[in-house]
Formats: C-alpha cells, structure tokens, sequence
C-alpha cells in the first residue's frame, strides 16, 4: 500500500484540478452507518431499504403527514447534530487548503465536509441541515421556521417565502430528482476534472455513479489526462468493470491523512491555484 500512496501523491502533486466524490463510507468512522458496507443499514436490515422509498412518494401524497413522520419519528442515520469529522475529512480538507483538492462532490447529507472545513463542496443528494422548496429549489436554514410550533398548531407543510412552493428537506429521498443546479454544476466540476478520488462509496447509486464514467469517457475522448483513483474498504463496480485506475483498499480515515502525509513529505509547488 505504500507504494499505491506514493504514487497517487505524486499524481496529485502533478495535478491542475483534483476533485473528490464521496459516499456514506467516509463518515462511517464518524459514528454514521454506511447503507451496503458490511454493518450497513440495510445489510442488516432489507426492510429498511423499502421503507426509505417511501419518503418522497409520502412527501407528494401528503406534505403535511410528510412532515409529521419527519418531526416525530427516529432518524434512520442517527443524531447527524453530534457526528463529528474524522481524519479522513479532516485530510480532505487539508488537501483543499493546499490547493491540491478543488472540489468535494459529495452523496452524504451529513454536512461533515462542511464541518471539517471544506469549503467547494456541493451536497449531491442534498444536506440534512437545510430545507429546500420544491418548486423553485430555494435553500433554507431550519432555523428560518419554527417547524416544532408549526407541528403544534397544526401548521405545517412551510411553504416558501419566494414563490410559495411546499418546502421540504433538501435530501434528495430516493426516486426523487437531482435538483438541477447540483447535477449541472457536478457534471461541470467532473469533466474539468483531471483526477478524481472516490472514497468510500459502493458507486451503485444512479444517477451519481454516472459522474464518473461520464468524465472518464468524455476527457478520454478529448484526450484530456483523467486519473481515477479509489479509497474503499473493498471493490466496486468500477474497481471490477476497469473503470477506475487503482484501488487503495481500506479506511479512508486511514489512508487519506497518510495520502497528505506524503505530499507534505514531497516537494509541492507554490499553492496551487483554484479554479
Ligand atoms: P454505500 O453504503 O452504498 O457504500 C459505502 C461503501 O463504503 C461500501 O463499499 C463500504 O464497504 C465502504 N466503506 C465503509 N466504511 C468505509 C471506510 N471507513 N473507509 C472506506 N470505505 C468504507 O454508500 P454510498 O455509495 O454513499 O450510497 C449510499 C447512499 O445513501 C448515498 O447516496 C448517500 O446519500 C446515502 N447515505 C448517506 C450517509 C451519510 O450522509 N453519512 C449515510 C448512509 C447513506
């Protein structure tokens, strides 16, 4: 594994526009269970897959009983409040402050690249800690409404300040379209990519899983160089379809601040200029 390390550092240090796609595997060793890892929810627990599929058919059945559920019943991923980061976001960070990391294109809700102290990072299913209209994707603070007395007083769905829409949470639930401002911008930010780190993500969730294959085969044809390297505790579709170039198998919270580790330990230029 050393040597692996050595060699994405070196491609890192070499890089213009690095970016990092990222799945529920990076927050596992924050206290978040990941979905289809070994211990995952619904590894464990099939029932809880189909369970979730109900959230946004419930959200356009009803958006007030929507709400209720969300209020009042238990949150599949725990008490996201008290998750921490841990050395493996901590290292992504480090790498965006070096320069090195231009963009953190992230599946988790958690907000925990946030919380490290990324600061490109778009939420590509969404960010448990905002809400979002669902008819003209205005972001909100929770803060912005007092959803425990809408509760109370029997107010709820909140609706938007700007067109008046229903507002719900910004997760993307499942079945649920990708706002298109965060599908533009991803696909965007992917094919400037020149390589892209995926860590801890099973790479089976569509339409995200496409962010890469789509890079790889659009700079590959345009001849642009495009490395795609994987950080996952075992292999994935694209470890085993050949699409990514390398599998660095284990823990990102391990290998990721040996990966800074190492570029620190090598001669990096200048801060590197983002764009
Ligand atoms: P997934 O559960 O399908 O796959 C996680 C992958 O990470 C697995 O291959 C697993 O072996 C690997 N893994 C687990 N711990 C790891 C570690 N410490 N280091 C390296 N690899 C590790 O997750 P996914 O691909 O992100 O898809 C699940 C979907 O569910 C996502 O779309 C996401 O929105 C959502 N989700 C989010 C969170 C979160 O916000 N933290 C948690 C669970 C699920």
């Amino acid at each position: 594994m050393g040597d692996q390390i050595k060699r994405v550092a070196e491609s890192l240090i070499k890089s213009q526009s690095a970016i990092a796609l990222t799945g529920a595997g990076m927050s596992t060793e924050s206290g978040i269970p990941d979905f289809r890892g070994p211990s995952g929810i619904w590894t464990r627990d099939p029932e809880a897959e189909k369970r979730a599929y109900w959230s946004y058919d419930l959200f356009q059945k009803s958006p007030k009983k929507y709400w209720e559920e969300r209020l009042t019943g238990p949150s599949l991923l725990g008490d996201l409040f008290q998750a921490a980061p841990n050395p493996g976001h901590l290292a992504l960070c480090e790498l965006e402050a070096m320069g090195v990391l231009k963009w953190v294109i992230t599946q988790n809700i958690d907000n925990l690249h946030q919380k490290a102290g990324n600061r490109k990072v778009l939420d590509y299913h969404g960010n448990a800690f905002k809400l979002r209209c669902s008819s003209c994707a205005a972001r909100y603070e929770p803060e912005e409404f007092d959803l425990m007395t809408m509760l109370k007083d029997g107010q709820l769905p909140p609706v938007c300040r700007k067109c008046g829409g229903v507002i719900k949470s910004d997760i993307v639930h499942f079945h649920e379209p990708i706002p298109s401002d965060v599908s533009t911008m991803s696909l965007e930010i992917a094919m400037a990519s020149d390589i892209m780190l995926i860590c801890g993500t099973s790479a089976v969730v569509y339409p995200f899983a496409n962010l890469p294959r789509i890079a790889k085969r659009l700079r590959r044809e345009s001849n642009l160089p495009f490395t795609m390297i994987e950080i996952n505790a075992e292999s994935t579709p694209l470890t085993e379809q050949g699409i990514s170039d390398d599998l660095v198998q284990g823990k990102t919270g391990e290998i990721l601040p040996r990966l800074v580790a190492k570029i620190k330990k090598m001669k990096l230029p200048a801060k590197k200029s983002s764009y």
